[in-house]
């Protein structure tokens, strides 16, 4: 059996970044992994504004608290006013710039306002308070955005803010799914005895979304070596990875091996990870000039495909844009609960956080049990054969970090 971190190191080796870029309205950019660093041309403020509704002054003009100015302009953001003549205030309010000659800003509320267009100071401000330095949050030529990081929606906003209204990302990567099983219907269609409803398939087109893929959604596939194998030649054609659920162990029934092995070439291998076990990798002809489609078969129980999705699938869809594809780190958390019966191989318990911070256990581990992944917030991932006592620190992947 193959360790997780070994068959992690043998699939990124298998795999090579997409060379292709696209620019994309910033709009439509989530999600997306950036092609070109984002090079500020501007300094964002572009000019020291305030950051209080209040007045812009000199300092030196209020040696004392109670001082009275005159007040002798307005400037509302997006305004910009004259030179501030001495001795007098300018009434301003929150964004807008700060007149040149002026100093500080007092808020509102530390100001009278007294008849005639003056206002009583009623503090002694200090030179630059509430005032917003111009190139404060970026100055022009820097790097905002480095290529190679992926697009959250606040990364979207900085982008915007230096004025990026597109941006150079790597094509996502498409990927053909299909599902293999005789006994799958779909949602919608009556169940026949005998028959369950295909629920890999949305939750691994699902998880393909969430990475930036481009999905062709190929239905299901029967256990047959000529359908497969025909599944295979259609699926390899303009994509880049061929992922299925099923049919990956070595029963009768499961012909995903002879039919990669006919249709490519295929390393079946047994991950010491539970859940999870069975994985196959290899790679589809294409009959064009394109590289060969990349292989990935996950195992048919719904709780370790959409578990070594998450272990070995993401890192290489990843890789595919550019990203490190490491695995992920968790974090260290409190127990509550006892598993004085580990398994030899490393596992994936699904646990959620209970009001006291601690974790707690979903049940049923079962790798048939799909409630368990809707309950949880993450997996605790437990070492080969190491038995865990309330109170211990275990290592706890929350799945926002595992679907990040
Ligand atoms: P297999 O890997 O094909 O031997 O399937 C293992 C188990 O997972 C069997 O109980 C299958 O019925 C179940 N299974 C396989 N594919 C799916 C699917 N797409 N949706 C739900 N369950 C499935
Ligand atoms: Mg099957």
């Amino acid at each position: 059996m193959l360790s997780l971190t070994d068959a992690l190191a043998r699939l990124l080796a298998g795999t090579t970044a997409l060379a292709e870029t696209e620019t994309v309205s910033t709009f439509e950019a989530l999600g997306r992994v950036l092609a070109v660093d984002v090079v500020s041309q501007l300094d964002v403020p572009p000019h020291d504004n305030s950051s209080m509704d209040g007045y812009a002054l000199r300092t030196a003009d209020v040696p004392q608290p109670g001082t009275l100015l005159t007040v002798s302009q307005r400037i509302a953001a997006g305004q910009v006013g004259a030179v501030l003549a001495p001795g007098t205030a300018a009434r301003i309010f929150t964004g807008a710039p700060v007149p040149e000659g002026a100093d500080a800003i007092v808020m509102q509320e530390q100001c009278e306002p007294v008849g005639g267009g003056s206002v009583r100071v009623q503090i002694r401000p200090t030179a630059g308070q509430w005032v917003r330095r111009r190139g404060e949050d970026v100055c022009a030529g820097s790097v905002v955005l480095a290529r190679g990081s992926r697009l959250t929606p606040q990364a979207l906003g900085l982008a915007a803010s230096v004025g990026a209204a597109t941006l150079s990302v790597v094509r996502r990567p498409r990927v053909a799914l299909f599902s293999t099983g005789d006994e799958l219907v779909m949602p919608g269609e009556p169940l026949k005895p005998g028959a369950i409803y295909n629920s890999n398939r949305y939750t691994l087109r699902a998880l393909l979304q969430s990475a930036g893929c481009e999905v062709s959604d190929l239905g299901i596939v029967p256990d047959r070596l000529d359908a497969t194998r025909e599944a295979l030649r259609r699926a390899a054609e303009g994509h880049d990875l061929i992922l299925t659920s099923g049919g990956v162990s070595v029963g009768e029934e499961d012909h995903l091996k002879p039919a990669v092995e006919a249709e490519g070439r295929l390393d079946l291998w047994q991950i010491a990870i539970k859940p999870g076990k069975p994985l196959a990798f290899g790679e589809v002809r294409t009959s064009g000039a394109d590289r060969p489609a990349l292989f990935i078969g996950l195992p048919g129980n719904p709780v370790s495909s959409f578990v070594t999705f998450l272990l070995a699938v993401r890192p290489v869809l990843q890789a595919l844009q550019g990203l490190p594809g490491a695995e992920p780190a968790g974090w260290p958390v409190r127990a509550d609960f006892d598993w004085p019966r580990p398994d030899a191989r490393r596992e994936f318990l699904r646990a959620r956080r209970n009001a006291d911070g601690g974790l707690e256990l979903f049940g049923n581990q079962s790798s048939g049990v799909l409630t368990s992944a809707v309950w949880a917030e993450g997996l605790i991932d437990n070492p080969p054969g190491r038995a865990i006592a309330r109170g211990d620190i275990v290592r706890f992947l929350p799945f926002a970090a595992l679907l990040a």
